[in-house]
């Protein structure tokens, strides 16, 4: 596994390797790995000759008062649990290769950005679209890997790369999860015993969805008041939002007629925790 931090370096080995025919998958992301993003580089190494992750704490999608600074950096744990999934490239680039003296071009974010995320994070997905860009033109590679985990992300990115013709195929990948349900986030480390314990309302809230819709209920107030229900007895300590929107829009859905998922964001403690699921409606 070779790691390289300089852009140049890292677009001179993959550039050869496109060129000599090799598929590459790419898989973004800020470190402090866990089991969710090893699922990422193993579904690249799946399909793809060649896996690259890139590790980078992304200063401009993080809000004045959110948790850049104290973010989990765990370079050399990161990189061992590459090592173990086979991957073949990691870019750890500095911030002065993402965003050079002088850096002042931004990527507007699509409409599908608006709400949810985008409402409660302003400038969150601005600084998301900008990097994931900056990624995809620094390092040529033909899949690009996200997980479900982030959904509003990756309904941003694939518009993004659909608006803006980017020559790159966006993979989204199931969410992995903890053996109780918990979705596996780097923040989790935040969280003490009992907020661990508070966390799952969010597992609950979701399942409690999905067991109303196989129960026969098909008004989407009723679902969305009872996983608030569920969110307030867990209890977790503020509701960002709950609520079962259209999978492409991310508009709030009025009915159960056509796709859905159920979408949250809550405060336990000071860690904010999303999470969400696609519904199953016979
Ligand atoms: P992050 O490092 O949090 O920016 O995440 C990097 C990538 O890993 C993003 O595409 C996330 O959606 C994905 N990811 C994070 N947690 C999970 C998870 N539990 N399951 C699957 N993918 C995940």
């Amino acid at each position: 596994m070779k790691v390289l931090s300089s852009p140049e370096d890292i677009y001179a080995q993959l550039d050869f390797a496109r060129r000599h025919g090799k598929r590459i998958g790419l898989v973004p992301t800020m470190g402090a790995l866990h089991d969710g993003h090893l699922s990422l580089v193993r579904e690249a190494k799946r399909e793809c000759e060649i896996a690259v992750t890139t590790v980078f704490v992304n200063p401009s999608q993080f809000g004045p008062n959110e948790d850049f600074a104290k973010y989990p950096r765990t370079l050399d744990s990161d990189l061992e649990k590459l090592a173990s999934v086979g991957c073949d490239f990691v870019f750890v680039p500095s911030k002065d290769h993402m965003y050079p003296l002088g850096h002042s071009t931004f990527v507007e974010p699509p409409a599908v950005a608006a709400n949810w995320e985008g409402k409660i994070r302003p400038g969150h997905f601005r600084g998301v679209t900008t990097i994931v860009l900056k990624l995809f033109n620094m390092l040529p590679a033909q899949v690009a890997y996200f997980g479900r985990k982030d959904y509003q992300q990756v309904a941003v990115i694939s518009a993004m790369v659909r608006d803006l013709n980017v020559p790159i195929l966006v993979q989204s990948c199931e969410t992995i999860r903890e053996p109780d349900g918990l979705a596996m986030s780097s923040r989790n480390r935040y969280l003490s015993a009992t907020e661990r314990v508070r966390a799952l309302g969010l597992w609950h809230a979701l399942s409690q969805a999905q067991s109303m819709i196989d129960d026969g209920q098909r008004s989407v107030s009723r679902i969305e008041s009872a996983m608030n229900e569920v969110l307030e007895k867990a209890p977790v300590d503020s509701i960002d939002y709950a609520a079962i929107v259209d999978p492409d829009t991310m508009e709030q859905r009025s009915d159960l007629d056509s796709p859905a998922v159920a979408i949250i964001a809550v405060r336990v403690g000071t860690t904010r925790l999303i999470d969400n699921s696609l519904l199953q409606v016979q």
